[in-house]
């Protein structure tokens, strides 16, 4: 293991749509608070909340990398509050707002890396910077063909105990190309395959318009229905909310 290593974990939502009435801005500053909330008190690998960046959070920790499966378990764990709160909200919000109706479609990445830290302090508030802060954030933008998944990459391997192998075939290799730092390796793990009933309730990039569609077809989701081989279900909400 190399020496001074710190962790770097940013959970990412996606899918928010860019509001411009004054209604819908304030709907969709509650709705990002409490997401951002519900992310914060996922948090149980002790990790350190650095800021709010936009849709993410940027959690770090000082010098310690967790094993891969702790890393897994805390993304899971994450995606799991997470949906539950999209659910518990698409069910019971009466609210027809561009902001309130895009709940249903948000989807959650986690995004994790490793390296030396430097850290800064801005009215009290301290702050990582480094090379690992940028491709942290550069990860964020990957190959991957998929919203919903925990990213880890090479260099966070290459630090943390334990081994990669106690995820099995789950993970799967993947490299992006950047300019500035040229090829970038990870594994990434679906957090659908292993959130299980937790999926989203809704996955693009079929774009189907809010008004037109049916709403079974967002409660069950059109993967869902495709898998299960039959008709969206018009109780799909109830397919999640029974293991909350
Ligand atoms: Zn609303």
């Amino acid at each position: 293991m190399l020496p001074s290593a710190s962790l770097l974990l940013m959970p990412d939502i996606s899918g928010f749509t860019t509001f411009v009435h004054e209604t819908e801005l304030e709907h969709s500053q509650h709705i990002i608070s409490e997401l951002l909330e519900t992310l914060i008190s996922a948090n149980e690998l002790n990790l350190t909340v650095a800021e709010i960046e936009g849709d993410a959070v940027l959690f770090y920790r000082e010098e310690s990398v967790p094993t891969p499966a702790q890393i897994v378990a805390q993304a899971r764990r994450m995606f799991r509050a997470f949906h539950g709160w999209v659910q518990e909200f698409v069910s019971t919000c009466p609210c027809g707002c561009a902001a309130c109706q895009s709940v249903r479609r948000l989807t959650l990445k986690v995004v994790a890396h490793a390296g030396p830290l430097g850290f800064t302090t801005v009215r009290q508030q301290r702050k990582p910077f480094g090379e690992a802060v940028v491709v942290l954030h550069r990860l964020l933008k990957n190959d991957i063909p998929s919203h919903e998944y925990v990213l880890l990459s090479h260099a966070l391997l290459a630090h943390a105990p334990g081994s990669l192998a106690v995820l099995g075939t789950t993970a799967q290799p993947g490299i992006s190309t950047y300019d500035d730092l040229g090829d970038v390796r990870y594994v990434h793990v679906s957090l659908r395959d292993a959130a299980g009933p937790f999926a989203p309730v809704w996955e693009g990039p079929a774009a189907v318009p809010l008004s037109s569609a049916p709403a079974a077809l967002f409660l069950a989701g059109p993967a869902v229905a495709q898998r299960a081989g039959s008709p969206p279900r018009g109780s799909g909400g109830r397919l999640f909310s029974d293991h909350l």
